[in-house]
C-alpha cells in the first residue's frame, strides 16, 4: 500500500501528523471548546431564510469581497469593543484558521519566522509549517503565563517576522494583560518591525475587555476573531481580523477569489441579526465557567485562572491515563500535551455535572 512517505512531499511535513482532537461519539462532549447550545429556532428560520435567498443567486460568484457582512461585524466589534471600526479595518475568512492562514502566506513565508509562547493554541505551530514558516517555539512561566523579560529577550535573539499573542490562551485558558501585550509589541518593533497577531478567538468570555482599543496608531498589529465559540457557530466556519485597513489590503494579496461562499455569507449575516440572544448564552457559559472552576478546586484539583470557556485543570502524574479514565466514564474532555494536565470544555449545567461527578470519582480512585 502506498503510504504520505512514498508520495514526493515537502521535506517538512514528513512523518508528521494532521490536527486531530479525537471525534468519538460519547454522551457529554466536552473537548473541542463548542458552545454546547443548538442555534434557537427563530435563528434557525433566519438562516434558512437568507440561505434561501442566496440559492437564488448561485449561479453567480458570490461578492468577493464580503463587503456587507464585513460591515456588520465592523459594527459589531464596534458595538462590544469600545473602538470604532470601519468595513476598511476588518477581513473575514473561513474560520479564523484561515484567517491566520492568510496572514501568514502574506507576512510569513519560507525564509520568514513566526513565535508564539507555549503552550498555546497548537494550529499557530501547523499553519506556520504549512505556509513554509520557521516556527520558533517561545516561553511560557510555570504558572502559564507570558514570563515577560524572557518573552522580549526570544523576540530580540530571533526577530521573528509575525510574534502570536493568544489571549484567551488556549489550552490554559488565563488572559495575557494588556501591558505585556504592549510590550511585546514594542520589542517586536525594535527587533525588525514584525506584524503581531492577537488571537482574541475566546475574549467574550473573558472578565477583562478586548484588546481592539490597542489598534490605534499600531498599523502592525492585527486582532483575530471568529464565530466559532461566542457565537455558538463553529460548524459555520466563519473568522474574522480587525487592523489597520493597509493589512486588510495586504491579505487580499492571497485570499483565493470568492472564498467565502454565499451561503456562508448569508448564514453569518443571519447570525449577526441575533447578536443579542446569542451573547446571553456566553454570560451562561461563563457562570458556568466559573462553577467548573469552583467545583474543581473544591474536589482537590489545581486549577489555571481562566478568561475562556474552557478550563484547565490537573495535576495529573499520567494525564493520559486520567483522559481515558474520565472518557470511560462518558465523559470526553481534552488531552493537548500539557503534561500534568487536562482541558475541559464548559457545557451545559447537566454536562458540566457529569462531568464533575466523572472527575469525582477519578480523584477518589487515585487517593
Ligand atoms: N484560535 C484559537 C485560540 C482557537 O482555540 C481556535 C479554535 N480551537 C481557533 C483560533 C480557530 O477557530 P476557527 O477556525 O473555528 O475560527
Amino acid at each position: 500500500m502506498t503510504g504520505i512517505d512514498d508520495l514526493p512531499v515537502r521535506d517538512e511535513l514528513r512523518g508528521k501528523s494532521p490536527y486531530g482532537a479525537p471525534q468519538l461519539d460519547v454522551p457529554v462532549r466536552l473537548n473541542t471548546n463548542e458552545n454546547p447550545y443548538p442555534l434557537p429556532e427563530p435563528l434557525v428560520e433566519r438562516i434558512a431564510e437568507r440561505v434561501r435567498e442566496a440559492a437564488r443567486d448561485l449561479n453567480r460568484y458570490p461578492d468577493r469581497d464580503a463587503v456587507q457582512l464585513r460591515t456588520e461585524l465592523a459594527a459589531y466589534l464596534t458595538n462590544t469593543g469600545k473602538y470604532p471600526l470601519g468595513v476598511e479595518n476588518v477581513w473575514a475568512a473561513n474560520g479564523s484558521n484561515e484567517v491566520i492562514q492568510q496572514l501568514l502566506q502574506t507576512f510569513g513565508g519560507p525564509g520568514r519566522s513566526a513565535i508564539g509562547f507555549e503552550p498555546s493554541y497548537s494550529m499557530h505551530a501547523l499553519i506556520a509549517r504549512g505556509t513554509g514558516t520557521r516556527w520558533i517555539s517561545g516561553p511560557r512561566g510555570e504558572d502559564f503565563t507570558i514570563d515577560l523579560p524572557a518573552a522580549e529577550r526570544a523576540i530580540a535573539e530571533h526577530r521573528p517576522d509575525v510574534v502570536f499573542i493568544t489571549t484567551p490562551n488556549n489550552p490554559t485558558g488565563n488572559a495575557v494583560p494588556p501591558e505585556t501585550v504592549l510590550a511585546l509589541y514594542e520589542a517586536a518593533q525594535a527587533a525588525r518591525p514584525s506584524m503581531v497577531i492577537v488571537d482574541e478567538a475566546y475574549v467574550e468570555f473573558s472578565h477583562g475587555a478586548s484588546l481592539l482599543p490597542l489598534l490605534a496608531g499600531r498599523p502592525h498589529l492585527v486582532v483575530s476573531r471568529t464565530m466559532s465559540k461566542a457565537f455558538g457557530a463553529a460548524g459555520l466556519r466563519l473568522g474574522y481580523l480587525a487592523a489597520d485597513p493597509a493589512v486588510v489590503d495586504a491579505v487580499q494579496l492571497v485570499r483565493l477569489p470568492y472564498h467565502l461562499s454565499a451561503i456562508t455569507q448569508a448564514t453569518a449575516l443571519a447570525a449577526l441579526e441575533h447578536t443579542d440572544t446569542l451573547l446571553g448564552y456566553v454570560e451562561q457559559l461563563k457562570a458556568e465557567r466559573d462553577r467548573l472552576v469552583t467545583e474543581l478546586r473544591a474536589i482537590g484539583y489545581e486549577v489555571t485562572e481562566s478568561d475562556a470557556n474552557f478550563v484547565q485543570f490537573g495535576r495529573f502524574p499520567d494525564s493520559h491515563a486520567a483522559w481515558q479514565r474520565i472518557l470511560d466514564r462518558g465523559v470526553l474532555v481534552r488531552d493537548n500535551g500539557v503534561p500534568g494536565w487536562l482541558r475541559v470544555s464548559a457545557g451545559t449545567p447537566e454536562e458540566n455535572d457529569a462531568f464533575l461527578d466523572a472527575v469525582r470519582e477519578v480523584k477518589k480512585e487515585s487517593e
